[in-house]
């Protein structure tokens, strides 16, 4: 018989249940990647490296025998279309979070209930399954970190599914074309794919030269250092299995990289709970009043606030579609905290450049950060200058991505404007926020 495999950000062969079971089940297996118009809308960067992971899937397939094939339209009626042409008795699929994609998966249901196709709906996304551990209490999801972490590390994890040797596909199907991959937004951004993603998972696990797991704990808030993983984005489109990740980290003992592994499953029960993440505030009445100011908005989205470390950051996520995490907490914590604009529009900025954009991860920490999510502590105000001169001494960061400022050595580059000569090119503090006085004081 025949089982189709209906891909969505589980872009990967390693630790795939979904397609590892098709395989098992099924003597003929339909890969399917169905490219759909309604999200055409998806950043450069995003789409960019989408295509590089079906791309590389593809050849994945075919080394095994099969191929990835691709369609366009709505992946519900598609799904089905070919499941029905090829007379495939299940459709399998890894279940996920976001309401866009429980409203796919309902409906792919429902269809194939019409149809008498079973829906079969596997792990992967996460660790743990979202949605599986609820707090004592009661409740439908963990809200405070510290003791989600502590059960989800005592909790039992699934076991990795195998890889397929040999992928079978039926007789005569067409794979489909895929398009060109189209280019992105950013120079520098990351290149996707499974293999890629598993050569830089070998790299950081084999932690030569000081880049790697071991260091983590020591680096991880270092800015000019930049030794953290950067998987996120291969964790974001299922290049890599976040289980397989974790069990490698944890068998290494490197338990504050599973610590941040976990961070990421628990924005994903939050979001499970609460599909409304990224627009409205968790906590009720959580919103403060925002500010409406376009013009401070423009700047802080440009890069040119005229406070360093935060024009650095800004101008790493537009240079690679990635900022460091330290980097996140500093400029979110600006727009929401200094300038008073709301989280929102951070989250869409956001969404816009980051190749690890996603739901749960980028709404849960803008607000955690704006302080109407899960920080326990909501009134936590984050001092730019001071997480400068913590976190990136010397100045090495902020002389990276803003070349005006080059030209200034060592620490007094992260406040230009006490400087006898002012920098001819570079901003002074915004028009809104001039009084160094207040922004020092957090
Ligand atoms: P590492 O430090 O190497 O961590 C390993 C993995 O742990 C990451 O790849 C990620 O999957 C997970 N992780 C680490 N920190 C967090 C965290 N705070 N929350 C959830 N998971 C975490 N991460 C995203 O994946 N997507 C986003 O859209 C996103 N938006 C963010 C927005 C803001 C305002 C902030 C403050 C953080 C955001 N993060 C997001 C979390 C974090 O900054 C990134 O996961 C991290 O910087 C990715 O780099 P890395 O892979 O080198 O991380």
């Amino acid at each position: 018989d025949t089982a189709v495999v209906l891909f969505t950000r589980d872009l990967r062969v390693h630790d795939n249940p979904a397609l590892a079971e098709a395989c098992a089940g099924a003597e003929r297996v339909i890969p399917l990647y169905v490219l759909d118009p309604t999200l055409a809308g998806l950043s450069g960067n995003r789409s960019r490296f989408l295509h590089q992971c079906l791309a590389d899937l593809r050849e994945q397939l075919r080394e095994r025998g099969g191929d990835l094939v691709v369609r366009t339209g709505d992946p519900v009626a598609e799904a089905i279309r070919v499941a029905r042409e090829h007379d495939a008795a299940t459709i399998h699929l890894a279940a996920d979070v976001s309401g866009y994609a429980r409203r796919r998966e309902r409906r792919l249901t429902d269809e194939g209930e019409r149809h008498r196709i079973a829906v079969r709906l596997h792990p992967g996304v996460t660790v743990v399954d979202p949605g599986v551990l609820r707090p004592g209490g009661g409740g439908d999801c963990y809200k405070v970190f510290t003791p989600y972490f502590r059960i989800w590390s005592q909790t039992r994890w699934r076991a990795e599914a195998p890889v397929p040797q040999r992928v079978t596909l039926p007789d005569g199907i067409a794979a489909g074309h895929l398009p060109a991959i189209p280019d992105g937004d950013s120079p520098h951004a990351a290149e996707g794919g499974e293999t890629v993603g598993r050569r830089r998972l070998t790299a950081w696990l084999s932690s030569i030269d000081g880049y790697g797991i071991d260091a983590y704990p020591d680096v991880h808030d270092d800015l000019p250092a930049d030794r953290t993983s950067r998987l996120s984005p291969y964790l974001r489109w299922g290049c890599l299995s976040p289980l397989a990740l974790a069990e490698a980290a944890r068998t290494r003992d490197a338990e504050a990289f599973v610590r941040q592994l976990c961070w990421r499953d628990f924005y994903y029960q939050v979001a499970r709970v609460f599909p409304k993440l990224s627009t409205e505030p968790l906590r009720p009445g959580g919103d403060r009043g925002w500010r409406y100011d376009e013009d401070a908005l423009a700047h802080w989205q440009d890069g040119l606030t005229g406070v360093p470390v935060v024009d650095a950051g800004m101008r790493q996520l537009r240079a690679e579609g990635w900022m460091h995490n330290r980097a996140r907490l500093i400029t979110a914590a600006f727009l929401t905290k200094h300038l008073g604009l709301d989280w929102r529009a951070g989250v869409d900025w956001f969404f816009r450049w980051l190749i690890d954009g996603d739901v749960p991860n980028n709404s849960g920490n803008w607000q955690w950060v704006a302080g109407t999510g899960n920080d326990t502590r909501p009134g936590r105000r984050f001092n730019p200058i001071r997480q400068a001169l913590r976190f990136d001494p010397e100045g090495v960061y902020v002389r990276r991505y803003v070349p005006e400022l080059k030209g200034i050595d060592g620490p007094a580059v992260h406040q230009p404007w006490r400087l006898p000569k002012p920098v001819l090119d570079y901003p002074g503090p915004l028009e809104s926020h001039r009084d160094e006085a207040v922004w020092l004081r957090g």
